[in-house]
């Protein structure tokens, strides 16, 4: 089969022919039909310091996708061939204590598809039979492609009651871009999302209907002022891991307000610790998607009219994937969906 392969401990990736991989009796073997470039794929293809010290080649990357089931081990009693399905990427374990309690998003022995084991970038994956998700026909095959990020969308805005509540969104990625159209449509009052590329802040207009702000013409203070907010956002959603964004952020928030960090920054940054103490801040890290909450979320909310399917700005076949690494590269791309039909 087609496969897209981090080959050797270099930047880049290579389409090459490898063997369908087999299948133990708890696992599923899927015809991969799309998938999805993340972040993730991205850092492995540059070859950052981070991907240098987690992947080790030969690795068939990817774990956003969407495909059928094309055969299941002996075990398996609840999937059937040819059925739809997309993939919670994150493995979680069995042992420790948070897994045991059902808490399957905090368990530290988590490893992650197309990361530590190889992934969907390919025509077939396997994956075991609790990670995989049955799709309704609702969500069509693209969209189906990007429920993962979505779901990091998803948990993180629902965190919160947004109900009437004023949300800061800091960072216009995909999963920015995703969180101000969740916000705006669970009913938040007031949705301000910023970021310094003013591309992203185009792309999201086609989205969602909320106040962007291009952060390098015009402080947060001074556009929640025009806004006619006079004592801060009620909840922050940081999705752009810059230092300069989440302490702006914190400089903006109500006393009491709650915030969630999604957004990695790529070294360690500061804030102003005394600042969330006075102000009383509640802060939650999000890491992944509640396995299966958030999948029952992110479902029912394109199924209740949520449509986020203008974040996918390309889709491409697979043969293509480079000019998919190179428009995400140069910043040109919202999400980028390869077929391998
Ligand atoms: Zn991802």
């Amino acid at each position: 089969m087609k496969a897209l392969v981090k080959e050797k401990p270099t930047i880049g990736l290579t389409l090459m022919d490898v063997d369908i991989p087999s299948y133990q009796d708890n696992e599923i073997l899927i015809k991969v039909k799309r998938t999805a470039i993340c972040g993730t794929d991205l850092h492995i293809w540059n070859w950052d310091a981070w991907a240098q010290k987690t992947i080790k080649t030969p690795m068939t990357i990817g774990h956003e996708f969407m495909g059928e089931v094309a055969e299941v081990g002996k075990n398996v009693k609840d999937f059937k061939v040819g059925q739809r399905v997309s993939v919670e990427s994150h493995i979680a374990g069995t042992k420790s204590r948070n897994a045991r309690a059902g808490k399957l998003h905090l368990d530290p022995d988590t490893i992650n598809l197309g990361v530590d084991r190889d992934g969907a970038f390919a025509e077939y994956v396997v994956v075991p039979e609790k990670n995989v998700v049955p799709l309704p026909d609702s969500v069509e095959d693209n969209l189906a492609s990007i429920l993962d990020p979505f779901g990091n969308a998803v948990h993180s805005t629902l965190s919160f009651d947004l109900i009437g509540e004023d949300v800061l969104i800091t960072g216009a990625g995909p999963i920015g871009i995703m969180s101000a159209a969740i916000a705006e449509h669970v009913g938040a009052k007031k949705v301000l999302l910023t970021d310094i590329n003013q591309k992203r802040l185009e792309l999201a207009a086609k989205v969602c209907d909320v106040e962007t702000l291009n952060v390098s013409t015009m402080p947060i203070k001074q556009k929640m002022t025009a806004m006619g907010l006079k004592e801060g956002f009620d909840v922050g959603l940081e999705m752009s891991g810059s230092e300069q964004a989440l302490r702006d952020m914190v400089d903006c928030m109500i006393m009491g307000g709650d915030i969630a960090l999604l957004g990695l920054p790529s070294e360690e940054i500061k804030v102003d610790l005394s600042q969330i103490i006075f102000k009383a801040l509640n802060i939650k890290a999000i890491y992944g998607r509640e396995i299966y909450e958030t999948w029952y979320k992110a479902i029912a909310l394109i199924e209740s009219g949520l449509d986020i399917s203008k974040i996918i700005t390309h889709t491409l076949s697979y043969k293509d994937f480079q000019e998919g690494f190179d428009l995400l590269n140069e910043g040109k791309a919202g999400k980028v969906v390869l077929n391998w039909d």
